[in-house]
C-alpha cells in the first residue's frame, strides 16, 4: 500500500515508517510544516500531537484516503461524523502492543471475580495526557470507578499494571512496552483490515483480533 505516516520524525513515527516498509508498504512522510498531501494513497496513519490529529485526519478523509489513528488525547468524536459522510473508515486504537490489549481483556475477566481494581500507568515524561488512553480504556472494561494513578519519569516507554485485591489475595497483570517497535504488528493488521471496516469511526484492536 501506499501510506502516508503523519509524525515520522517522532519517537512512534521513526519506529513505524521502517517497520511499515519492512512489511512491503511505500511510505510517504508527513511533518509538522509539510502540507497533508495525501491525494492518490491507499491510506495514512496519524501519531502527531492531540492538537493536530482531527485537523491531520479530517484533511486525508477530505482527499479520499482512509486513516489509522495512534494519536492519544483529543476528542475523535468529530471524526466520526466526518468519516461517515465520506463513507470512509477511520481506525483508532489507544494502544497498538497486542499484549496491551490482551492486558485488557484479562484484567477485565479478573474483575468478575475479585473485589476491587486499580490501576497505576507508567510513561516517559514527554508524554502530553494523563491518564493515558490505555488506563481509560481499561478503566471503562471494568465495574465502578476504577482509579488510575498516573506515572511520568524519563528512561519509561509506556507501561501498565492493573491491580485486582480480593480478600487476602492480589492480582497483578502488568504489560511493558520496551521499545515502540511494539506497535509496529498492531498498525500493520489495522491497515490490512482497515477498508473492510465501516464507515465511521472504529476504536481498538479488540475490534480486530
Ligand atoms: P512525539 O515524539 O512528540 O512525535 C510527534 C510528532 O508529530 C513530531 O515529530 C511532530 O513534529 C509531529 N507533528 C506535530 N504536529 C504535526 C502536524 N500538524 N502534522 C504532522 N506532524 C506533526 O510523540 P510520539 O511519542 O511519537 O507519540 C505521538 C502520539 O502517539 C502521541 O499522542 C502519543 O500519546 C501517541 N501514542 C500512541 C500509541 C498507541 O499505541 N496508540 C503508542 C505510543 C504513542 P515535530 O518533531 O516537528 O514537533
Amino acid at each position: 500500500m501506499r501510506i502516508a505516516l503523519l509524525g515520522y520524525r517522532g519517537k512512534v513515527g521513526r519506529a513505524l515508517q521502517p517497520g511499515l516498509e519492512a512489511a512491503g508498504h511505500d511510505v510517504r512522510g508527513i511533518g509538522r510544516e509539510d502540507p497533508v498531501d495525501v491525494q492518490g494513497l491507499d491510506a495514512a496513519v496519524d501519531f502527531t500531537t492531540p492538537g493536530a490529529v482531527v485537523a491531520n485526519v479530517g484533511a486525508c478523509l477530505e482527499q479520499g484516503v482512509p486513516c489509522v489513528v495512534g494519536t492519544t488525547g483529543a476528542d475523535l468524536a468529530p471524526l466520526d461524523a466526518l468519516a461517515r459522510d465520506c463513507s470512509l473508515p477511520v481506525f483508532s486504537a489507544p494502544n497498538f502492543a497486542i499484549g496491551a490489549v490482551l492486558m485488557m481483556r484479562f484484567a477485565a475477566e479478573a474483575s468478575g471475580h475479585l473485589a476491587r481494581a486499580e490501576i497505576v500507568e507508567l510513561h516517559n515524561e514527554a508524554k502530553r495526557d494523563a491518564p493515558s488512553g490505555t488506563a481509560r480504556a481499561t478503566a471503562a472494561l471494568l465495574p465502578g470507578e476504577t482509579p488510575i494513578h498516573s506515572v511520568r519519569l524519563p528512561g519509561l516507554v509506556a507501561h501498565q499494571e492493573v491491580l485486582l485485591g480480593g480478600e487476602g489475595q492480589l492480582l497483578t497483570i502488568r504489560h511493558d512496552t520496551l521499545s515502540r517497535e511494539a506497535f509496529v504488528p498492531g498498525v500493520l493488521l489495522a491497515l490490512e483490515r482497515l477498508r473492510k471496516l465501516p464507515p465511521g469511526l472504529t476504536v481498538g484492536l479488540g475490534a480486530l483480533l
